[in-house]
């Protein structure tokens, strides 16, 4: 394999998550897997057979091709797309049976008639998609409407601020809306109902029979500030090495636009790894890697293809070592505290060209 930037996945971690968290649940919640974005990052396919072979039946994504890919990686069970599809493709969902969230009422007309798998988003305060929980006559009237065009098997809203202290209380309005319409339908007996992400399911009573668990499975935080299950841990190390070293003396400077100045002679490092590998162009001079255990700071601007890093205080760093940038107890979410975004978007940021090991 091309030992230049890489990331390193642990399924069996991404499985153990999914244990820890399952265990914490009561009986009758099951765990739908987020794996929209490539599991976010950490590779669909092999995410979803590894949660597969654990008991999980139920996956969601953002997408139909995900949804197809999932399929043709051998998913058999429920694969919910939690947004927009097509209208043109509705044939297609039919044939991969794949369940489809709807959007609003005239989505639901349009995507009505072939019968396929469908649950009605619910808005509860987000405001993006879903009937309008803030008037529950009409998600009342909109389901049972649409209740014999489908194979309606659900209702889901989405919290939005699960993860934060301050909003308790906007989001037990969310939950408490979102029951309401639950309630106004509970004759259909709609098999699943469920409004709970990872900040909800951590933070929340439970309510809905699944909880949709993304970045936990991943091992982050939904929010910096949160607590995470006792033994859940991060499933990706993202590695590289070192490709040269460097002196500066006195006053120079590292890279486009001179941004690092030197005040004092430095050894420095070169590493293989740029912003076209998804490494954020914001770190530079701000982020750091670590290099045998020792954390060297990022100097100079992050280039496409190759970044520069301060080694003065790591004289064994030498040509071809190992370079962690996420690992060995730094987190993607401490990566992303440096730069002001969330773990979630560094994972998934993570680009193609860097090959995925499995270990
Ligand atoms: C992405 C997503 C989730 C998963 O969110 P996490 O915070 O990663 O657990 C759940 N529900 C919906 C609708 C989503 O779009």
């Amino acid at each position: 394999m091309l030992r230049r930037s890489w990331v390193e996945i642990k399924t069996d971690t991404i499985v153990e998550n999914y244990r820890i968290f399952k265990s914490h649940l009561p009986e009758w919640q099951q765990i739908m897997a987020v794996v929209k974005a490539d599991a976010y990052g950490h590779g669909e396919m092999r995410v979803a057979r590894a949660l597969k072979e654990a008991g999980c039946t139920n996956f969601a994504v953002s997408n139909i091709e995900e949804a197809a890919s999932l399929r043709e990686a051998g998913i058999e069970g429920q694969i919910l797309i939690l947004g927009y599809t097509p209208v043109s493709m509705k044939e297609e969902l039919k044939r991969l049976d794949i369940t489809q969230a709807l959007l609003n009422e005239e989505y639901a007309e349009l995507m009505s008639g072939c019968g396929i798998k469908a649950q009605f988003a619910i808005d509860t305060g987000m405001n993006r998609i879903g009937l309008d929980a803030d008037v529950p006559s009409e998600c009342e009237r909109i389901i049972r409407k649409y209740q014999s065009g489908f194979g309606l098997t659900g209702l889901f809203t989405h919290l939005c601020v699960a993860d934060t202290d301050s909003e308790r209380e906007f989001t037990e309005g969310q939950i408490a809306k979102f029951r309401a319409v639950a309630e106004s339908v509970s004759d259909l007996n709609l098999p699943y109902v469920h409004c709970m992400n990872s900040a909800g399911g951590l933070r929340y009573q439970p309510y809905g029979n699944l909880v949709r668990l993304g970045i936990i499975l991943y091992g982050l935080k939904p929010d910096i500030s949160n607590t995470l299950l006792p033994g859940i841990k991060p499933a990706l190390e993202w590695k590289s090495v070192i490709s040269e070293i460097n002196h500066l003396k006195e006053g120079e400077t590292v890279g486009y636009g001179r941004t690092f100045k030197a005040d004092r002679p430095m050894r420095i490092a070169v590493i293989p790894t740029g912003y076209a590998d998804g490494l954020d162009r914001k770190l530079s001079n701000r982020g750091c890697v670590f290099i045998h255990g020792k954390k060297a700071p990022i100097i100079g601007r992050i280039c496409m293809d190759q970044m520069t890093v301060d080694v003065s205080d790591i004289p064994q760093a030498s040509f071809e070592d190992e370079v962690t940038l996420i690992g060995d107890g730094y987190t993607a979410d401490d990566m992303a505290a440096a730069i002001g975004t969330i773990g979630y978007e560094i994972v998934c940021g993570i680009s193609k060209r860097v090959p995925k090991i499995y270990i």
